[in-house]
């Protein structure tokens, strides 16, 4: 029977980018129930790197990553993962305020008409977050996944854990398959099926809440929107930005309570997200090019858990990264790693509380 000393349960971003923090240090193994890692969410994200989103405790993890996605080291890529384009946060209202720190600046009707050409009168004034920026998810991921072999990692695809037992020191993990793995260290990195994990391996869940979000590409009579900045609305309603020449995603924002599944598009989400572009743009329809959904999961409080379970102390938690876990990834795997090997934490990671990421604020949920 094969034994690791870390065994991490899921391979999408925040398993392959854990894994690849701690390969190195620890002999590590990533077991995914998929026959290919990021088939979930870390596969169908909208792909963005914006740093007001999340509030605070996320802003944080999302600077701290800006610098590794922007210019990674060599050895991990010979190029950056992000493509600029800003943010307009539309508003009827007050300008929405963004974590400190945050560099945006208030746009008039003028400057608006400029930055989204055919905007619809209604919207007067906007936010502009100059820093938002395309992140290249597929090669992020790749990238963590080829470090993670590289220092020594194994990984196993088709290997969904069933249960999981703790004695004398050792997991003991059985497999889909019927073969079972050991390891010192649980990491539960299953995105929508956290909770699910921690009650197959006997720990308490901490009620990560998935949620479904919609994402639709359209084909619009408009040509040149590749470059325009991502806009959304300061109330939470959609949020779109070109793809190609004369193509969007789109997204009416959605956050529908699921159960852990392989996620899918409903007409409804799709009807709701193109009513409410039209009232934003007066680009014409064309057509529904494609669409797809994901479980985006959250913590009650909707800050990501990081550490080590208060009442199963060797099960460390990695999950709840909601619809930031691209781009706090970075950030979020070292500092996860840190934890995890009792490390002292890296700058810029020494000045983060990381208490507020810790699964023991839910000892009494
Ligand atoms: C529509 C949408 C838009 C988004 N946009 C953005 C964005 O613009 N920027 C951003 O940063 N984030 C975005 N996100 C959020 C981001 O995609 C997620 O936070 C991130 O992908 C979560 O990664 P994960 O590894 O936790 O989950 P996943 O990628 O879902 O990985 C979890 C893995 O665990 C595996 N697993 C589950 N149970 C078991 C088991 N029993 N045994 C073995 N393996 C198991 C699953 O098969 C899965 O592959 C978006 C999400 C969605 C859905």
């Amino acid at each position: 029977m094969q034994q690791f000393d870390v065994l991490i349960v899921g391979g999408g971003i925040a398993g392959a980018s854990l894994g690849a923090e701690v390969a190195g240090k620890a002999r590590t193994a990533i077991i995914e129930a998929e026959a290919h890692c990021g088939m979930h969410s870390t596969g169908r994200s909208a792909a963005f790197w914006l740093e007001s989103y999340g509030g605070p405790n996320v802003a944080v993890l999302s600077a701290a990553s800006r610098d590794f996605l922007a210019s990674p080291p060599a050895d991990f890529s010979d190029h950056g993962f992000l493509r600029e384009r800003g943010a307009v946060h539309l508003t009827q209202d007050l300008l929405p305020e963004l974590p400190e720190g945050v560099v945006s600046r208030a746009v008039e009707r003028e400057e608006l008409e400029r930055l989204v050409p055919g905007i619809r009168p209604k919207w007067q004034r906007a936010l502009l977050e100059p820093g938002c920026a395309d992140i290249d998810v597929a090669g992020l991921h790749d990238s963590y996944l080829r470090k993670f072999r590289r220092e020594g990692g194994t990984l196993a695809n088709d290997a969904r854990l069933e249960t999981a037992t703790f004695a004398e020191g050792l997991w003991t993990v059985r497999l889909s398959d019927g073969s079972a793995v050991h390891a010192a260290v649980l990491v539960n990195a299953a995105g929508a099926w956290a909770d699910q994990v921690a009650e197959a391996c006997g720990v308490r869940p901490i009620g990560i809440a998935p949620k479904r979000r919609t994402m639709v590409q359209l084909r619009v009579g408009r040509s040149g929107l590749r470059d325009l900045p991502l806009v959304d609305d300061a109330a939470g309603t959609f949020y779109f930005k070109g793809e190609g020449k004369c193509s969007i995603w789109l997204s009416p924002h959605d956050e529908i309570e699921s159960d852990p599944c392989d996620a899918a598009p409903e007409e409804i989400d799709i009807a709701t997200a193109i009513d409410r572009f039209e009232h934003v743009v007066d680009w014409p329809v064309e057509a529904v090019e494609r669409s797809w959904a994901g479980l985006r999961s959250f913590a009650p409080d909707r800050v990501p858990v990081y550490g080590f379970d208060p009442a199963s102390p060797s099960y460390f938690w990695c999950v709840g990264q909601g619809g930031f876990g691209i781009q706090t990834a970075p950030a979020a795997s070292r500092l996860a790693a840190s934890l995890l090997l009792h490390w002292e934490h890296p700058a810029p990671l020494d000045r983060i509380d990381t208490t507020v990421y810790s699964p023991g604020r839910f000892a009494n949920y």
